[in-house]
């Protein structure tokens, strides 16, 4: 079964009298374990994709369908439910709450989904291990740097153990080394977990650490080639 399925998905924007097609007719399928990068110009739909990828945004017509259930279906409420339990979304910048320690960042996640604190814990410190912050989790995110205020981002966004992980630019404001070692986390984090995941970006040299890309031009999508195959070479 496919993880993440987007079917004929269209989105218009309100464009003053009239309207704007963000997403025109855009199909994409990525399967469990499945990394794809997502690229193209600025303003080309990729992060209205990501948004109506994690229920974000209702598309105008189409389906999204995430681990089997057509979301286009879904109240409000279903709605929350199923992104908070299937969806993992890491932005550009992380968000941190600056008042708690990278450990309670996580934990939080659990208690707005009403589970128990304890497990919520432990957990919490197995997640920032895997991403290389176990001795950061008492740290507050002033007392981390970007690159590990993304970490505590990635691992946060695992907390739910989310089928679909949505990451938007996830290197845009860090330098170099700092880049590479997060596309290498979010590889392995994929690996791991067994998650389909959908990363924006810009740099094209990051390409080869996934499995497939696809380009967004004008809001349409090209089929996913295989990551390898150059395309992201130019
Ligand atoms: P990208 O992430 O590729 O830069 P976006 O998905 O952010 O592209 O934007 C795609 C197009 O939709 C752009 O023309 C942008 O101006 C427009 N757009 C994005 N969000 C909104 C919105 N909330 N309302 C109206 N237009 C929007
Ligand atoms: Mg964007």
């Amino acid at each position: 079964m496919t993880a993440l399925n987007l079917v004929n998905v269209t989105l218009e924007y309100p464009d003053g009298e009239g309207t704007m097609t963000a997403l025109d007719a855009v199909n994409l399928a990525v399967h469990p374990g499945q990394f794809v990068s997502l690229v193209g110009p600025s303003g080309s739909g990729k992060s209205s994709l990501l948004a109506v990828a994690a229920t974000l945004i209702k598309p105008t017509s189409g389906l999204v369908v995430i681990d089997g259930v057509d979301a286009t279906g879904l109240n409000e409420k279903e709605l929350a439910a199923l992104r908070r339990d299937k969806v993992g979304i890491i932005f550009q910048q992380p968000n941190l709450l600056a008042s708690l320690t990278a450990a309670e960042q996580l934990v939080i996640t659990d208690h707005l989904r009403g589970k128990s604190p304890k497990s919520a814990a432990a957990r919490a410190i197995e997640l920032l291990d895997l991403v290389g912050l176990a001795d950061c989790a008492k740290k507050r995110p002033h007392q981390l740097s970007g690159g590990q205020r993304q970490r505590v981002n990635i691992a946060r966004a695992l907390m739910a153990q989310p089928k679909v992980l949505l990451v938007d630019e996830p290197t845009a404001a860090l330098d170099h080394a700092r880049s590479d070692s997060i596309v290498r986390l979010l590889r392995e984090v994929c690996d791991e977990f067994n998650v389909a995941t959908v990363m924006v970006t810009h740099d094209t040299e990051f390409v080869p650490l996934t499995d497939a890309v696809a380009t967004m031009r004008d809001g349409v999508l090209t089929a996913p080639v295989p990551a390898d195959a150059g395309v992201g070479a130019h």
